[in-house]
């Protein structure tokens, strides 16, 4: 049974409260900074700038987007008022021009298992409707994950996937991709409390988001700059500081894009791959129809700074029937030879009309045995938030869909950068 919390009314322990308490204050600011361009998400330049824009004095700019910084990232705050030792005149000044607000939350799941599902609202962008996306916080032994969305929708139909059923509505921006880790970080309690010197940083043990992986709603590589900004804050180590060996970005298999990652981004790669044979992955996994698995593989292998150490993980959904019999087993270890590589076995979750069934789990085991003796490691991944729906492939936001011209715009600019790239 999956517990949904009323921000309003819960009260399960006084830090939860008290966090209560300022994701109301968060919802007000929200919808009184709707309208101001966000400075979450912004490189340190991009800081910079918008603190010139507002008056301050160049040979002030670094001093004081290091304070910036360090208030937004270490210490996680929301409001400009609680940035102490900024002037009160200049936290008035960037109050007046910008909003460091969190998305408001619209619903907050927690799953038996401990797993947490936020449902988040971005407020309208100029022309565009106010959008909702769906942010998953996994908590492990030693670790804890949090499975972050690039798109509100998805442009791709991988069949097996329900987000896939959603057709895509909008990219996400840089401070909504990053405002979903500084919202989860709130609700978990993971800012260093007030009580903290200011200046400390905070440390890198002893957190509760831990990793982040891009394998939320849609396809990172379909967003690239915007993913690429966000990682770059997220990664920076005198702010949210999560080592580029802890986050991992999931692609469906956007060729042209895969070599840039790597050298642009630097974090680790995932493969949706699922199947082993072009027949079965054009269907599956629809993309596979422009890049090919051979095309795949190849931009796999020239993945940089590839090791032992840095494998790319290969994610492959068990699909009763489908694509996991002994033969598959086989073939991939044929196809991934050469490749540093860990194959991550996900059983297959189900959502209301897919057309799938899971393997049984003694097929899956069989498998990973199989794979394993190759040489491979092959965790299976426990199912984790299914009661709340917030399992891998679950996710899906109720936002209204783009009017089919708005998307074809969309595709058509995203189609060109692709070329260009
Ligand atoms: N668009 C990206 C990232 C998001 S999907 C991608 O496709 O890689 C994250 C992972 O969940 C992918 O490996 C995806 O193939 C897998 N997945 C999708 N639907 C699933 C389902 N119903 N059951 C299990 N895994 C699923
Ligand atoms: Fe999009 Fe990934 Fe789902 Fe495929 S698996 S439809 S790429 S989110």
């Amino acid at each position: 049974m999956a517990v949904s919390i009323d921000l309003a009314n819960s009260r399960p322990t006084p830090s939860a409260a008290a966090l209560a308490g300022q994701a109301a204050a968060n919802a007000a600011s929200v919808q009184a900074g709707a309208e101001k361009p966000s400075l979450i998400g912004l490189s340190r330049e991009g800081l910079g700038a918008a603190l010139a824009a507002v008056g301050v004095p160049e040979k002030q700019l670094r001093m004081r987007t290091q304070q910036l910084w360090h208030w937004l990232y270490v210490r996680g705050v929301s409001d400009f008022s609680q940035m102490a030792n900024v002037a009160k005149d200049l936290r008035q000044k960037l109050a007046d021009a910008y909003s460091i607000a969190r998305p408001e939350i619209v619903t907050e799941q927690i799953s038996v298992d401990g797993t947490r599902k936020w449902v988040l609202r971005f407020p309208a962008k100029g022309a565009a409707r106010p959008v909702e996306i769906e942010t998953v916080y996994i908590p492990e032994e030693g670790r804890g994950t949090l499975c972050v969305s690039s798109q509100v929708g998805c442009t791709l139909t991988c069949t097996f996937c329900h987000t896939g059923t959603q057709r895509l509505v909008r990219n996400l921006t840089p401070d909504e991709i990053v405002g979903q880790i500084l919202i989860a970080r709130d609700r978990l309690g993971d800012f260093p409390d007030a009580a903290t010197p200011a200046g400390a940083i905070v440390p890198s043990e002893g957190r509760l988001v831990t990793n982040v992986v891009m394998m939320g709603m849609g396809e990172p590589l379909y967003n690239f700059d915007s993913v690429k900004e966000a990682l770059a804050v997220a990664s920076d180590g005198e702010g949210l500081s999560l080592s580029k060996r802890r986050i991992t970005l999931s692609t469906s298999g956007v060729v042209p894009m895969i070599g840039k990652a790597g050298e642009e981004m630097g974090v680790m790669l995932a493969i949706s791959l699922h199947a082993v044979r072009d027949e079965l992955r054009d269907e599956l996994v629809p993309i596979n129809r422009k890049y090919p698995l051979a095309e795949l593989l190849d931009a796999c292998r020239a993945y940089p700074g590839l090791s032992n150490a840095k494998r790319i993980t290969f994610e492959y959904v068990m699909l009763k029937g489908v694509n996991d019999s002994l033969a598959d087993a086989k073939e991939l270890v044929r196809i991934l030879r050469g490749i540093p590589a860990k194959i991550n076995l996900i059983p297959f979750n189900p959502w209301p009309g897919s057309r799938y069934e899971c393997s049984d789990w003694d097929q899956i085991e069989r498998f990973a045995d199989y794979v394993n003796q190759a040489g491979y490691a092959s965790p299976i991944r426990t199912p984790r938030g299914r009661d709340i729906f917030a399992a891998c492939g679950q996710l899906k936001s109720e936002s209204e869909r783009m009017r089919k011209k708005e998307r074809t715009e969309l595709e058509a600019s995203r189609i060109s950068e692709l070329a260009a790239g």
